[in-house]
């Protein structure tokens, strides 16, 4: 049996205490105090493991002591917040049923903490050597967006020579992900000319049947062939039924496998002109997590991760996905980064989530095969 594999099934039982700790501490994203417990959980769990240093926004930079030299850098990253409101444990608490473990952040991504966290222990007890540092980045904001943490992932990824994305699998077949789409929030405001719907009907320039002609305009900017979602998710608009309205706003989620698939859509989206020419349109727009594309360097990772997996009897695929992760950032900046190295499970962000109990262990022991792998080079 495989070293390595046989350690994580031994330290299971503490990696679910563990885990359930993680969970049954509520994290919603913007909740302070909750990160700040959270932290401080984390701080006591790895007390002669790592040193764990709180940044300003509450986003912890955790260094693992394993002893080796310090030639380079490896990157794993997750996140303490999650999509789940204060007091949805009751409803949905941590339980074990039917081979998984279920509760509010299991899968997305307190699972992937507990097993990379056990993987380090691992290396420490077997005394693996590891001739780099390893640091556990996990960020406060990342399920609102990482608007704070992406400049601190950025700088800590520039000095590391490859990025571990703790996020879940994909699938119950938890296949890697070595592409992840780029996001983009546009929003076009109309503006129209308000007038007394039965006194001064003709007067009027509606913004919401200019918007109504709009949106069928974006929707055809959508293109799923060539993977491009371009999806009029809120509209708001008008003040009441005996007015016409003037002004309706439209935000537009927008995912793309490349850049030059979003310039092309920032011009689409610029050329949009008003049917009646009495109204206005604006545009704004920008790009908040850019396409992670599968560079050479990224497919050598995956290949690396499924050589070493299948010492342990794991089959591992690779994946695609259109949404995003502090991975994004990472590879665009050119750092090999592989993402999806989590748990196996289902139901992140949905009352079902839950995480294969079978599958910690081997993933587990992935994890201290792919640090004790990449800290030799
Ligand atoms: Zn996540």
């Amino acid at each position: 049996v495989d070293p390595f594999l046989k350690l994580a099934k031994q330290k299971q039982k503490a990696q679910i205490a563990f885990l359930k700790e993680m969970v049954e501490l509520e994290t919603p994203s913007g909740d302070q105090a909750a990160i700040g417990k959270f932290n401080r959980l984390l701080k006591s769990r790895l007390k002669g493991l790592a040193v764990v240093k709180e940044v300003p926004g509450q986003h912890l930079v955790i260094d693992f002591q394993l002893g080796g030299r310090s030639n380079g850098q490896i990157l794993a990253l997750a996140h303490s917040d999650t999509v789940w409101a204060k007091g949805t444990l009751p409803n949905m608490p941590f339980k074990q049923f039917k081979g998984r473990l279920w509760g509010p952040g299991v899968l997305d991504i307190k699972g992937g903490i507990a097993q990379f966290v056990t993987a380090m222990q691992m290396l420490l007890e077997l005394g693996v050597p590891v001739g780099k540092n390893v640091v556990l980045q996990v960020n406060a904001d990342e399920e609102i967006g990482s608007p704070h943490s992406r400049s601190l992932t950025e700088t800590m990824a520039h000095t590391s020579d490859a990025v571990l994305v703790l996020e879940p699998g994909s699938g119950l077949e938890g296949k890697l992900k070595t592409a992840r789409k780029g996001i983009a929030d546009f929003q076009l405001q109309v503006t129209g000319i308000a007038a007394h719907a039965g006194v001064d009907f003709s007067k009027g320039a509606s913004a919401i049947v200019e918007a109504a002609h709009q949106i069928q305009s974006i929707a055809k900017f959508t293109n799923l062939k060539q993977g491009v979602t371009v999806n009029p998710g809120v509209i708001q608009g008008g003040t009441r039924d005996n007015v016409i309205a003037a002004n309706t706003t439209i935000d537009i989620d927008v995912r793309v496998p490349t850049k030059e698939q979003y310039i092309a859509l920032e011009k689409k989206f610029a050329s949009l002109k008003p049917k009646d020419a009495r109204c206005q349109l604006h545009v704004s727009g920008q790009m908040n997590r850019p396409p992670m594309v599968r560079t050479s360097a990224i497919g050598q990772l995956f290949k690396l991760a499924q050589e070493l997996g299948g010492e342990i009897g794991l089959d591992l695929q690779e994946s695609s996905t259109g949404g995003g992760s502090d991975g994004n950032f990472t590879a665009a900046l050119g750092i090999p980064t592989l993402d999806g190295l989590g748990c196996v499970g289902e139901g992140a962000h949905a009352p079902h989530e839950s995480v294969l109990i079978d599958q910690l262990a081997p993933r587990t022991a992935l994890l201290a095969k792919l640090v004790a792998a990449l800290g030799e080079a």
